[in-house]
């Protein structure tokens, strides 16, 4: 397992794990990417990890990314807002 220190907007976040490294779940394309999704596995939370490439991933405010399975979920089930394709940039 492989530990790295992630900057998101100013705070620093320890990332542990496999970064992406897998074919896209959807297209099998390269993956640059994985699902941000928080989920509970074992009774441990961690976040879903689907390997996505920059083209099937659905981003999220905060440099996150989720599956087409979880981006439907993402502002309904968690209320938090949901930065779609072509969305970026429109916050100040
Ligand atoms: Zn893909
Ligand atoms: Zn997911």
């Amino acid at each position: 397992m492989t530990c790295e220190v992630k900057d998101l907007k100013g705070t620093m976040a320890i990332v542990c794990g496999r970064r992406a490294s897998k074919s896209c779940r959807y297209c099998h394309g390269a993956s640059s990417r994985l699902c941000d999704f928080p989920v509970v596995r074992e009774g441990k939370r961690g976040t879903c990890d689907a390997p996505l490439c920059s083209r099937c991933t659905t981003r999220i405010a905060g440099d996150g990314d989720l599956c087409r399975a979880h981006a439907p979920l993402w502002d309904t089930a968690l209320g938090r807002p949901k930065v779609g394709p072509g969305a970026e940039g429109e916050t100040t």
